[in-house]
């Protein structure tokens, strides 16, 4: 097999037979032949051209046999956990989700009988505690957000397979750079597409990657619940993704040096970034990850979280993660604001936590912007 970063450049591209150009041709056909063929084509499908060449590339990421593009990261996940349970199956979700999961489970699950669990905390032990003689899937989400908390992905995917249960991981945070899920045994790696992997703030878009006979079935649901992508979207996936490597491996260098930064900083109170030794999961993250990515979080010592950031020029207080240019929010006043002060408290986020996106810029700009807002 190639080396990571040749198949970001090279999996999956379409050749170009007729023009020799090095790209992939772009397909916007929504009708396409069936005389003489046994596949239907159909951008529902998700099996023009371009899906199957962002879908191609992907799975050759992941170090999956499969893959499959949707229109975002929650279509990915509400697809695969409705494609895979029925009424009366239960499923254990590690504590700490992304909101928009944790809204679809409390919001659809529960309406259509499927039965869920959210764990104690996020070790394995807690994950397994959760499980019982009904459940057919175990979802996990490393690095976590916003507090950055890792899980055993060996372990969990270990514990899942001696029990006959389907293991399921967000990959989003860390992104197939850092992390290879499918490697350590997952069966099935779930994106959220519009962070990393399309890495520009400007694309929608999600993913699943694993086993070949749970992909075909999730894709199956994804022809009745039509979560595909058009063509152009789908060139420009495959397009970010030829700089995955070169932008995440530059993310990996800049959060590391702001994240020292931060920790040696008399006015942070608290810096949470899986690459520190000092974080409690510092020794699972060396483990199973090859970088610590772009993502970390810290508390303010002696300011008030929306000061802070209305001080920042360069680095924008704003929503999302995974693009090119640094960004902040505050999970008290975005994510986390429907928990309420008290809800907040539970799962430790402090009201004066930042969560950072670090982008590709130079880290000593960002250092010396956030000096001057902290001091
Ligand atoms: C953004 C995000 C999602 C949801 O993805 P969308 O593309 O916004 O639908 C899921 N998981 C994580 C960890 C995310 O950051």
């Amino acid at each position: 097999m190639q080396e990571f970063s040749t198949r970001c450049v090279h999996a999956g591209t379409i050749s170009d037979k007729e023009n020799k150009g090095v790209s992939s041709p772009i397909y916007p056909s929504t009708s396409y032949a069936f005389i003489d063929r046994d596949d239907t084509v159909y951008p529902r499908y998700m099996n023009t051209p371009n899906a199957s060449a962002v879908a191609t590339k992907i799975a050759a990421l992941e170090e999956t046999e499969k893959a499959l593009v949707l229109s975002s990261g929650m279509a990915a996940i509400s697809t695969t956990i409705l494609a895979l349970l029925s009424s009366g199956d239960h499923i254990v979700f590690q504590q700490g989700l992304y909101g928009g999961t944790s809204n679809f489970v409390f919001s659809e699950l529960q309406r259509l009988g499927i039965k869920f669990t959210v764990a104690k905390g996020h070790s394995v032990n807690e994950i397994m505690q959760a499980a019982n003689k009904d459940t057919k899937m175990v979802y996990i989400e490393t690095p976590s957000n916003p507090l950055l908390n890792v899980t055993d992905i060996k372990a969990v995917a270990d514990a899942a397979k001696s029990s006959g249960i389907i293991s399921v991981i967000d990959n989003t945070f860390a992104s197939p750079v850092n992390q290879q899920p499918a490697k350590l045994g997952i069966d099935l790696v779930i994106h959220s597409a519009t962070k990393y992997i399309c890495g520009h703030s400007d694309i929608c878009a999600g993913a699943v990657a694993g086993n070949p006979d749970l992909i075909e079935k999730i894709h199956k649901t994804g022809l009745n619940l039509g979560g595909s992508l058009n063509a152009i979207t789908l060139y420009l996936i495959e397009r970010s993704l030829k700089t995955l490597d070169v932008r995440v491996q530059r993310i990996n260098n800049n959060a590391r040096s702001i994240a020292e930064f931060l920790a040696m900083h008399p006015k942070v109170k608290k810096v949470n970034y899986p690459g520190l030794p000092e974080h409690p999961e510092h020794h699972i993250a060396r483990k199973q990850m090859k970088g610590f990515g772009g993502m970390l979080s810290f508390e303010l010592k002696e300011q008030e979280s929306i000061s802070f950031q209305k001080k920042l020029k360069l680095i924008t207080p704003s929503m999302s993660l995974g693009g090119v240019e640094t960004i902040v929010s505050s999970p008290a006043h975005t994510s986390h604001r429907h928990l309420g002060i008290e809800g907040r408290k539970k799962e430790g986020i402090s009201e004066e936590l930042i969560r950072m996106s670090v982008g590709i810029e130079s880290f000593q700009d960002l250092i010396v912007e956030l000096d001057e807002a902290l001091n």
